[in-house]
């Protein structure tokens, strides 16, 4: 099998990296010396991704729109979305599976509208914020669940060709890890967002995954092994390189949530761990990259500061 690029990593361009882990699919996991991103080698390119939904190719089943309940996550992340987007706009997810993002905005969008409607007899704009859905969802298996006003490509994102300055947000909601190339990737997202467009994006942390790990093995649950499942897995570090590469840059960093764990324990420790975070992360806007389950990142074009 060959690789499309030499063995350096897609973050910061090291050629220094150690084996950590082998994957389900069999194959190594590496980090970087420098930035601590864990990729999959062979590095996972576009002409390896693109026939990963016939035959999953070693990654776990059910690669789109797994087992995790995200719904309560995506609430919090529509809430903040709304605050800074209250006029709606063009909104593209990336990845968009089932569309669930799609329901959850829609909703949280009629109920910040009730919550704020004018007062009967006073005067003033309907504050209903009017979005235009787009997803892209390459995984054949969704197609024909969704209503017709929304616009779905069944192909990568980089395959679709949408317009420059386009969108008025871009969500890319648990699933950066599985994109071929995630250099290109954002910039594609960074070329297709509005220059005063909002960029959302969420993944597991590093360190979570790691403590999650050594918990689960300690009471003998499942998914034990950290860094074996997908293709990549960013550290903060890795991530501040992608993002300032494409033009980009982080506005703020949330706590959110994690997925809802399937193990009662697990629930109960992720309440308490989630709310000390939110503890720890109210001293300081740094940390949330650091610790939280599922930090959460709203990003913009660099080039807005000079709108
Ligand atoms: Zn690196």
């Amino acid at each position: 099998m060959t690789t499309a690029r030499p063995l350096t990593c897609v973050a910061c361009g090291h050629t220094e990296h150690r084996r950590i882990a082998e994957a389900r699919s069999g194959r190594a996991m590496m980090r970087c010396t420098r930035c601590k991103l864990i990729f999959v080698v062979p590095q996972w390119t576009d002409p390896l991704a693109e026939n990963i939904f016939h035959t999953y190719d070693g990654w776990p089943a059910g690669l789109s729109g797994g087992a995790a309940d995200r719904r309560g996550i995506m609430q919090g992340i529509a809430r903040s979305l709304l605050a800074r987007k209250p006029d709606g706009g063009r909104l593209i997810d990336v990845g968009c599976a089932n569309g669930m993002f799609f329901d959850v905005l829609r909703s949280e969008s009629a109920s910040t509208a009730r919550r704020q409607a004018p007062i009967a007899g006073e005067r003033g704009r309907s504050p209903q914020p009017l979005w235009r859905f787009y997803g892209v969802e390459p995984d054949p298996r969704w197609q024909g669940v969704f209503q017709p006003e929304i616009t779905i490509r069944a192909q990568p994102l980089r395959s679709c060709h949408f317009p420059g300055n386009f969108f008025d947000v871009v969500t890319l909601l648990d699933a950066l890890y599985y994109l071929p190339e995630p250099d290109k990737e954002l910039a594609e997202i960074a070329r297709i967002l509005k220059v005063d467009g909002l960029f959302v994006f969420d993944i597991p942390g590093q360190w979570y995954l790691r403590m999650r790990g050594i918990i689960g093995r300690f009471f003998r649950l499942q998914r034990t092994r950290p860094f074996t499942a997908y293709p990549f897995y960013f550290s903060p570090f890795s991530l501040k390189h992608l993002i300032q590469n494409a033009g980009l840059e982080v506005i703020v960093t949330e706590v959110g949530r994690g997925a809802l764990q399937s193990e009662r324990l697990f629930r109960t420790l992720l309440s308490g761990y989630i709310a000390a975070v939110k503890a720890v992360c109210r001293l300081g806007p740094g940390w949330p990259p650091y610790i939280a389950p599922m930090p959460v990142y709203y990003v913009q074009r660099r080039d807005r500061n000079r709108l």
